[in-house]
């Protein structure tokens, strides 16, 4: 049996550091909602000491969303822990995530404190979190770039407090797959039955593969952001590790315990309160993720939409893909075919064979056809006579580029 991981989803909080996102309490408790349903295990909620609108905001979903364990994230001093706990404590499931820089550049320079004071503060802030809950998980910020000898000692001394999960991070996505591998092996084998949570940025593209990696080499669970969204170039990709599992678990043998047909409502309802549509060529959410604009591969997919596609739409809360049969420059006579019935035309094939001409005559003239282009071109195929003068009625609808 595929080992099942666990997802750590902080949409609501690294994925609101995203610069230009803010959301309102009754948005956090609406997305919430949708994570937890999905079947998330724990949703980050938020830095409870940062502010009052943030701590009435995870309170908000503390005390209203009962089935995903609620946590806020706290800086390693006292006061941090007790506002996270006062934050989180109505919840039916709730945890804490105190964290501290531990490399040698955010010791220096960020927070002006030496080794011995950050390993203090990272053991005494799992100890003070333990007098309030069991579920208390400690983040060492910056791990990838913190020294080998250093990572052991604070991993050692948070879980002499009895912290549960352990966060490595790869907080500027600086790693490679194989470095976050040999990491999470050395910390396994120096604190055998540690249980590892992976952070990973995508800095340079690789947070997903990072993460995946990580579960490989025996991290159960992964912290991960909808749409992509997080600091700088984002975490990784909720829906990305989702379905790369999924998809890929007999090899990996490892599992999801979500569900994926609420991927694209949810994916959508995030990029609507957010702000942040994903690009169109994002995978899994994009627009074009599963669209189709070259004439072979519309030829293949119509039929047999294996030939071009390695998920079903449907799985992740789609429509069949013959709905997303893009006409443009590129395209054949299949998918004109397709994109018309599904506008509710069924042309013969002398109608088709007329139809496709105009298509291109009038993808000759502007960048991108509209609906109206499609139906004006089907219907002056069907009545070809007076064929109508189709510059016309395009620059009727719609801006004709010459
Ligand atoms: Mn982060």
């Amino acid at each position: 049996m595929p080992r099942i991981i666990k997802f750590f989803e902080t949409t609501l909080r690294d994925g609101e550091q995203t610069p230009g996102i803010n959301y309102f309490a009754e948005e956090k408790l609406e997305i919430a909602r949708a994570l937890a349903d999905m079947g998330f295990d724990t949703l980050d909620c938020g830095f409870a000491i940062s502010g009052e609108p943030e701590f009435e905001a995870i309170r908000l979903i503390a005390r209203n969303v009962h089935n995903a364990e609620i946590c806020s994230i706290a800086r390693s001093f006292p006061a941090d822990i007790d506002r996270a706990w006062e934050a989180v404590k109505d919840a039916d499931h709730s945890s804490i995530h105190p964290f501290i820089s531990t490399s040698p550049l955010h010791r220096e320079a960020k927070l002006g404190k030496t080794r011995a004071e950050v390993l203090e503060l990272a053991r005494t802030a799992v100890a003070r979190g333990r007098q309030y809950t069991e579920n208390v998980d400690f983040a060492l910020e910056d791990t990838t770039r913190t020294e080998h000898d250093f990572i052991l000692e604070v991993v050692g001394a948070v879980v002499a407090e009895g912290v549960r999960f352990v966060a490595l991070c790869d907080t500027v996505g600086f790693a490679l797959p194989r470095e976050f591998g040999q990491l999470v092996d050395d910390v396994r084998r120096e604190f055998p039955g540690v249980h590892i949570s992976a952070h990973c940025h995508d800095d340079l593209g690789l947070a997903v593969a990072n993460a995946l990696t990580a579960l490989q080499h025996g991290a159960e669970r992964v912290d991960t952001c909808f749409n992509g969204l997080g600091e700088r170039a984002g975490n990784a990709a909720t829906e990305d590790v989702v379905m790369a599992i999924r998809t890929r678990r007999t090899d990996l043998d490892l599992d999801v315990r979500v569900d994926t047909t609420k991927i694209i409502p949810t994916s959508r309802l995030i990029a609507r309160l957010s702000g942040m549509q994903p690009q169109w060529t994002k995978s899994i959410v994009g627009a074009n993720a599963f669209a189709h604009g070259g004439g072979i591969h519309q030829d293949g997919v119509l039929k047999d939409r294996r030939t071009y596609e390695i998920m079903r739409p449907e799985d992740i809360g789609l429509p069949p893909s013959e709905l997303r049969m893009h006409v443009g420059k590129l395209s054949g006579r299949a998918a004109l075919n397709a994109q018309l019935k599904e506008l509710g035309y069924d042309l013969t094939p002398e109608q088709l064979a007329r139809a496709f001409p105009l298509v291109k005559h009038v993808l000759g003239k502007k960048k991108v056809l509209e609906e109206m282009d499609l139906r004006h071109c089907a219907e002056a195929a069907i009545n070809p006579n007076p064929i109508a003068n189709l510059d016309e009625l395009v620059a009727e609808t719609s801006e004709v580029s010459e």
